[in-house]
C-alpha cells in the first residue's frame, strides 16, 4: 500500500490564473515544496485577459486620490446589503478585510495602480475600483515573477483531471496515470464558462439565449475544478452565479458598456432603468423584463454624435459603424416612430409616450424618472431612428463552485472540512450573489482567497514560516 506520508510536494496548486499564482506564491514564500499544475501552454489564466480591476477599500491608493473616509466595513455593508444579505456572510468579510492588504501585496510586487484610475465599480458611487496599469496581464505577470524566483515546479499543458484520495484525505493528484502526492492541494482552475454542459446546468441564465451567447474567458475554464472537488465529497454553492454582460451581438467580442446616451426600453415599449448604470448591475434589471431583451433606442442627431469615450468605450458605438451595422441589418433604421415599433412589436402608444417623456427630459436636463445624468440625455427627434436589440448575454465569469471556509478550505455538504483540500478564484462560491457587487470583485477575491489557500496549505503541510 502506497504511503501517504511521502508526499513528492508539500502543496499542489491546480492552475495558474490569479488565484492559483497567488497561493504558490504564497505557499512557497512560507517555505513549502510547490507543483504548480497548469492546463494551459502559459500561466494567467482569465486574469491575464481581464481588465485588471481590484475591488477594495480602505487602500493606500485611495488615500492618495484623498479619499480617507472608506474602509472594509462600509465595502461590507454595502456588499451585504445590495444581496440582501444572501451570501456566506463569513467569507464576504474576510473579503472586504483582505482586500486591502492583497491590494497592498499586489502594489509591493510591482503591479501598477495610479491614482486617476481608481473609478465607480458598484452603484454606491464610492470609487474603489482600483484598475491595475496594463490590466489583468500586468497582475499575472507580477505573480508570475514571484514564482520564478521561488521554488516553484511548474507544469504546463498539464490538465489536471483527478484527485488522488487515500484514506479518507485528499493526498494529491493524479497526472497521465500517476500520482503525484502532496500533504496539501489547491483547486484554482478558474470558472465553468467554456464548458456548455456546465453552463446549462449550473447557470441556466447564461444559456437562456442559445447562439446568442458567447464566453469571453480562457477556454480551458471547463469546471475540471468543481467536478474534482466534488469528487472529494466537496459541496456546491448556490446555482445561476456569474456576471452576464450586455451586447447587441454586432460582434462575438469583449463588449462591457452599452453607451450611456442611448434610450432603452422593454417589450413594452417602457423605459426601466438609467441606461448609464454600472454594467454589474444592469444584466440584473433587464434578466426581471419580459422576453430578457431590451432595444437601445437613439435618432440621427445621435447617430452622428457618436464617437469613443474614453472612460466607457464601446467601439461599435461610432457614426460611421452604426451606419454599417445599419446597412447591414444588424440596427433597425426606421424613418417614424411607429415604423420602428412595427419591426420592433413593441406597442406604438407606449413607445411615443416613453419617446415623448424621454425628450421632456432631454430639454429640461433633467431624468424625473430615473435620475441619468443630464449628460447622458439626448433627445430621440430626429429621423431616421436606430434600435439594436440588446440581451445579457456575455458570459465574462461565473459564480458558483465549491464551498470554502474562511480558511479557503473545501467544505462538504454537513459543512466538514475535505481533508487536505483547499479551494480559491472563480472555482469556489457563495461571495457572489445575484447581483454583482462592483467590478474588480472577481479578481480580488481570487487574490484574497489565493493567499489565504497557499499560507493554510503550507500550514497543513507542516512548513509554516512564523
Ligand atoms: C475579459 C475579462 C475581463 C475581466 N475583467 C475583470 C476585472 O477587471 N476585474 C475582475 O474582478 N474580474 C474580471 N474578470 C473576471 C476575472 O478575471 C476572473 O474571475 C478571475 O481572474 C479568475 O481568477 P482565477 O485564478 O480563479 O481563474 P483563472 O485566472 O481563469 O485561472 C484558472 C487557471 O486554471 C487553469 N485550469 C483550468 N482547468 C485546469 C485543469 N484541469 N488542470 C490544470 N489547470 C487548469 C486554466 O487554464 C487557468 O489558467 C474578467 C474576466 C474576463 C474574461
Amino acid at each position: 500500500m502506497n504511503d501517504p506520508t511521502a508526499h513528492d510536494y508539500d502543496v499542489i496548486v491546480i492552475g495558474a490564473g490569479g488565484a492559483g499564482l497567488a497561493a504558490a506564491a504564497v505557499a512557497s514564500d512560507q517555505g513549502a515544496r510547490v507543483l504548480l499544475v497548469e492546463a494551459g501552454p502559459r500561466a494567467g489564466g482569465s486574469t491575464s485577459l481581464s481588465g485588471g480591476v481590484f475591488y477594495a477599500a480602505g487602500t493606500s491608493l485611495q488615500r492618495e486620490a484623498g479619499i480617507t473616509d472608506d474602509s472594509p466595513d462600509a465595502m461590507f455593508q454595502y456588499y451585504m446589503t445590495l444581496n440582501q444579505f444572501k451570501l456566506e456572510a463569513g467569507l464576504v468579510r474576510q473579503l472586504c478585510d483582505d482586500a486591502p492588504v492583497a491590494f497592498e501585496w499586489l502594489r509591493a510586487l510591482g503591479v501598477e495602480f495610479r491614482a486617476e484610475d481608481l473609478y465607480v465599480a458598484g452603484v454606491d458611487k464610492l470609487r474603489r475600483g482600483h484598475r491595475a496599469a496594463g490590466q489583468g496581464a500586468a497582475i499575472a505577470e507580477a505573480l508570475e515573477g514571484v514564482i520564478s524566483q521561488q521554488h516553484v515546479d511548474v507544469a504546463y499543458a498539464t490538465r489536471v483531471e483527478k484527485l488522488l484520495i487515500e484514506q479518507g484525505r485528499v493526498s494529491g493528484i493524479i497526472v497521465d496515470g500517476e500520482p503525484v502526492r502532496a500533504a496539501a492541494t489547491v483547486i484554482a482552475t478558474g470558472g465553468f464558462g467554456a464548458n456548455p454542459e456546465m453552463l446549462a446546468r449550473l447557470y441556466p441564465d447564461a444559456a437562456r439565449h442559445g447562439d446568442w451567447h458567447w464566453y469571453i474567458g480562457q477556454p480551458s475554464c471547463r469546471g475540471d475544478g468543481l467536478v474534482m472537488g466534488q469528487s472529494a465529497g466537496g459541496e456546491l454553492s448556490a446555482p445561476n452565479r456569474g456576471l452576464l454582460l450586455l451586447t447587441p451581438g454586432f460582434a462575438k467580442d469583449l463588449e462591457v458598456y452599452l453607451p450611456g446616451w442611448l434610450m432603452v426600453v422593454n417589450q413594452q415599449g417602457r423605459r426601466f432603468v438609467d441606461e448609464s448604470i454600472e454594467y454589474s448591475v444592469l444584466a440584473g434589471v433587464l434578466g426581471e423584463q419580459s422576453g430578457r431583451r431590451c432595444y437601445g433606442l437613439f435618432d440621427e442627431a445621435s447617430r452622428l454624435a457618436a464617437k469613443l469615450s474614453p472612460v466607457r468605450p464601446a467601439p461599435h458605438w461610432t457614426a460611421d459603424r452604426l451606419a454599417e451595422l445599419a446597412d447591414r441589418g444588424d440596427l433597425v433604421r426606421a424613418d417614424s416612430l411607429e415604423s420602428l415599433a412595427a419591426q420592433l412589436d413593441v406597442p406604438l402608444a407606449a413607445l411615443e409616450t416613453s419617446v415623448a417623456r424621454y425628450n421632456q427630459h432631454a430639454e429640461a436636463a433633467r431624468d424625473e424618472d430615473f435620475f441619468k445624468s443630464s449628460a447622458m440625455l439626448r433627445p430621440v427627434r430626429q429621423p431616421p431612428f436606430y434600435a439594436a436589440t440588446v440581451r445579457a448575454a456575455i458570459i465574462c465569469w461565473t459564480g458558483t463552485g465549491l464551498r470554502i471556509d474562511r480558511a479557503a478550505r473545501v467544505l462538504d455538504a454537513a459543512g466538514c472540512a475535505v481533508l487536505g483540500l483547499f479551494a480559491a478564484g472563480e472555482t469556489t462560491g457563495g461571495m457572489f450573489g445575484e447581483c454583482y457587487a462592483a467590478g474588480g470583485a472577481s479578481i480580488a477575491n481570487a487574490i484574497v482567497f489565493g493567499r489565504i489557500a497557499g499560507r493554510e496549505a503550507a500550514k497543513l503541510a507542516g512548513v509554516t514560516k512564523i
